[in-house]
């Protein structure tokens, strides 16, 4: 399969520049040339299938003629290797719980499959390859996590020194190996600034291969697009009219679920739950796409202000609003609405959720009571034991500490200290 880039401006690709590169030449990100449904038969056995099978029969949908299958079947199963249980809440509305990978949230998958994906594309290659995250927390532990001790495989996270919780740092800074942490003096904006200018300079790349992980790559999109198969297949054969709510920030978990809808996963509808960052709600109802600054909120992996998978959704659409909004409704949650909910939810469902699920949670319950005939799941993206602070504070009970945390706690923190200057970061990455 081909992929092209959203912008239009350069060359149709294969999977591996697709993979090695992230994002195209020309600054847009990479879509499969076309996109053709599942077969009705596989929509009929998926219902006896278990996780990894079905992942390994839609990731084969996608990449048979790039990968042998007996390498992909390997692959697949690496990194679906932890459950993703669909979970009651109450009648008729379900939680799909992401968080029991290694770092307790999603991330994990996209972040393990593109590690799966490069280290196959960079096996035979001489020179080692870099990867390089700028990250305000999450993505850094599941990046890192997911590469530790990958062959041929280098990785640098960057983060700001002193603004990320203890437990957040834990979890990339223990581990060693082939894992660089690198603590900056400034902001995530300046870690960021430093990543993306490392790309850009002819030098350095002369030098070494760099490549970067988040989230515009296209590896760490598709596998994301399993779980929603998972999800309805647990859902039984019986359901009708399933709705899902998708806590987002960057899209990419949206837009993965709309990439199977479009393989014909009958999820009826789709709510795209927003904290008041509520660029694409606003969208959605009023048909213009308004970028602005971020506003932090409690539900802080959420907090994007341009939501960057955004363009991969207008692309599948072929740019129609009518379309989108046919398919996708917008809704926003206060800080105050978050805190409500987690409290109502424990008391009331004795279900604990974090910030960014419970956003999901009510997003879905407001609908299901218009709807009385639907049913559904929320994506819940992380355990609520990584915003202990939040959720301890509303509820008033401790959080016990899941054993995939409480294993980094232990491990001793070591990391590079750097200036918040690009050449700082040069001279480290050339030595
Ligand atoms: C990254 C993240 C999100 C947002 O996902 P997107 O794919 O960026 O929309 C939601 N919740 C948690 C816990 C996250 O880490």
């Amino acid at each position: 399969m081909r992929y092209v880039s959203t912008n239009r401006n350069s060359p149709a690709v294969s999977l591996r520049d697709v993979v090695i590169r992230g994002l195209a030449p020309d600054s847009g990100l990479y879509m499969p040339e076309s996109i053709t449904p599942l077969s009705e038969n596989f929509f009929r056995q998926m219902h006896d299938m278990d996780l990894p099978e079905i992942a390994f029969n839609v990731a084969s949908h996608f990449l048979k003629d790039d990968i042998p299958l007996g390498e992909l079947q390997k692959m697949v199963y690496e990194t679906f290797d932890f459950p993703i249980p669909l979970v009651p809440v109450q009648s008729r509305l379900y939680a799909l719980e992401l968080f029991h990978g290694t770092t307790m949230a999603f991330k994990d998958v996209g972040a393990r499959f593109l590690a799966q994906l490069l280290g196959y594309f960079t096996q035979n290659e001489q020179q080692e390859l870099n990867v390089l995250v700028a990250t305000s927390g999450d993505t850094g532990s599941a990046v890192a996590n997911g590469f530790y001790k990958v062959p041929g495989i280098k990785v640098f996270v960057l983060y700001p020194k002193g603004l990320i919780s203890p437990l957040q740092e834990k979890q990339f800074t223990t581990l060693g190996e082939n894992i660089t942490a690198v603590e900056v003096n400034g902001t995530f904006d300046d870690c960021q600034r430093m990543v993306k200018t490392a790309f850009t300079d002819k030098e350095l790349n002369r030098q070494m291969k760099l490549t970067s992980a988040n989230s515009i790559n296209w590896a760490r999109l598709l596998p994301q697009s399993f779980y929603y198969f998972w999800g309805v297949a647990q859902m039984g054969r019986n359901a009708t009219d399933i709705t899902c709510a998708v806590p987002s920030g960057n899209f990419g978990n949206i837009c993965s679920g709309l990439i199977a809808k479009r393989l014909n996963l009958p999820i009826h509808h789709f709510i795209a739950a927003t904290n008041i960052n509520d660029i694409v709600p606003k969208y959605l109802k009023e048909g213009s796409f308004q970028p602005k600054p971020s506003i932090a909120t409690i539900a802080n992996a959420m907090d994007v202000g341009n939501p960057s998978n955004f363009v991969r959704i207008l692309e599948l659409y072929h740019g129609s609003h009518k379309a989108i909004a046919a398919d996708v409704e917008g809704f926003v949650c206060t800080n105050e609405e978050i805190r409500a909910t987690i409290q109502e939810v424990n008391q009331q469902r004795k279900y604990l959720l974090d910030p960014h699920g419970a956003i999901g949670y009510r997003a879905l319950n407001t609908y299901l009571d218009k709807h009385p005939k639907s049913s559904g799941f929320f994506i819940e993206t992380a355990h609520p034991a990584k915003f202990t602070e939040t959720v301890e504070q509303v509820t008033g009970t401790p959080i016990p500490l899941p054993a995939n945390l409480a294993r980094f706690a232990g491990g001793v923190k070591q990391t590079i200290e750097l200036k918040a200057e690009f050449n700082s970061l040069k001279k480290l990455l050339i030595e």
